[in-house]
């Protein structure tokens, strides 16, 4: 009898919430206004785009000024780092070797526009940036310092807290990747003193394409396209009311339920990983013995062929990841992994497995009822 694929990916994506789609309905149908009009169907999308506003800004422990929406996570980190590198072309930009390519690409091109330098600072075996370094790199008073609140890939927390202090300190701002943190870890602003903050509905239970980015009052901001005032001259273009009513509602529902289902998930993810190391002795936890998401497994598993493991687990109905779905496609080792201090070899056949709302108890054990035979004749394959 056929069994219901599991879906593993929630890192990647998490499916729509109910509750989200609902609320954005009203604004794909009746209700579809031009905030910026003055009549009555303008002055109801603004109000709703108003209250999304108001809601995110409530759950992060922002001003409704401070929030910008965004077409996702990669524009408002592309925002947040170009935007400042704008502001201060001469000086430096700073990042960690682990960020996401939203924010390392986004770097690297910050440095080739205006002929300032960039810094990557690298991580310890655990994925943990060498707080140390970046430190020393305040004296350069850089235009802004990135580090993720959360890796994508390993699931790793960086010393935020920390890091944003010594950035206020410093008076160098200080932005933050937050897009795996948030819905996770208390991800608050009002606690945290972080210049520029990035989320992403899609992975709380949002629509896809729709984000936000945090930018805390007396941050200068270079916009990084040209058009209207929409927000604030920041995002210019006709807003997008119904996926920031999603974004809002799935942001309040993620924050509302967000311990009791991390305690839930991190009790399964556990089971799953202790599960995996009995049955597969030489598989390697990366990040093992860091603070890491609830969420996020990630193991490499020696001598099965990288580039067959996730296509393998898929015919067996399981969606997992190989790193980051960016760079899935690929069999490159993944330079996360790298940065970690893995060599290639281990590094490459690497598998991402994300719990999210709807992962059971049930599921996790026809995982573990699977992958080892998986392995195994990924092994003997390999082998023969
Ligand atoms: N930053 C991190 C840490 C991510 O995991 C992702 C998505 O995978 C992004 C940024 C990009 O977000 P979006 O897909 O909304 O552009």
């Amino acid at each position: 009898m056929p069994t219901d694929p599991i879906y593993l990916d929630y890192s990647a994506t998490a499916p729509l919430r109910r509750e989200a789609r609902e609320a954005m309905l009203p604004y794909m149908e009746g209700c579809f206004g031009n905030p910026s009009s003055l009549h009555r169907w303008g002055r109801e999308a603004r109000a709703a785009l108003d209250d999304a506003r108001d809601r995110l800004a409530a759950v992060i422990g922002a001003a409704p000024s401070e929030v910008v929406f965004t077409r996702g996570g990669t524009e408002a980190d592309n925002m947040a780092v170009l935007g400042r590198a704008h502001c201060m072309p001469q000086a430096p930009v700073v990042c960690s070797a682990i960020e996401h390519k939203a924010v390392l690409a986004t770097v690297k091109a910050a440095a080739r526009l205006t002929g300032a330098p960039f810094h990557v600072v690298p991580v310890d075996g655990d994925g943990v940036v060498r707080e140390e370094q970046v430190y020393a790199l305040l004296e350069e008073k850089p235009s802004v310092v990135s580090v993720m609140w959360a890796n994508n890939e390993v699931g790793a927390v960086q010393p935020i807290e920390r890091l944003a202090d010594r950035c206020k300190e410093a008076g160098v701002s200080f932005h933050t990747d937050a897009v795996q943190a948030f819905g996770k870890l208390p991800v608050r602003v009002d606690e945290v003193p972080v210049s520029l903050l990035s989320v992403s509905a899609h992975k709380v239970g949002g629509p896809r394409g729709v984000g936000a980015l945090f930018v805390r009052k007396g941050t200068r901001l270079h916009p990084l396209i040209y058009g209207g005032s929409q927000e604030r001259g920041l995002r210019p273009g006709t807003e997008d009311v119904a996926g920031a009513v999603g974004l809002a509602v799935a942001a309040e529902l993620a924050v509302r339920d967000r311990e009791a289902d991390m305690v839930r998930l991190g009790a399964l993810r556990d089971r799953l990983e202790a599960g995996l190391r009995a049955a597969i002795p030489d598989l390697v936890v990366n990040a093992a013995t860091a603070k890491r998401l609830a969420t996020v497994l990630s193991v490499c598993i020696p001598g099965a062929d990288a580039g067959a493991l996730i296509p393998a687990l898929d015919l067996e109905g399981i969606a997992a990841s190989g790193g980051s779905a960016c760079s899935s496609g690929s069999s490159e080792p993944s330079y996360v992994l790298v940065a970690m201090g893995l060599d290639g070899q281990v590094a490459a056949p690497s598998a991402r497995f994300s719990l999210g709302k709807e992962t059971t108890a049930e599921e996790i054990e026809r995982v573990l009822a699977t992958v080892p035979a998986v392995v195994e004749r990924l092994r003997s394959f390999a082998s023969a």
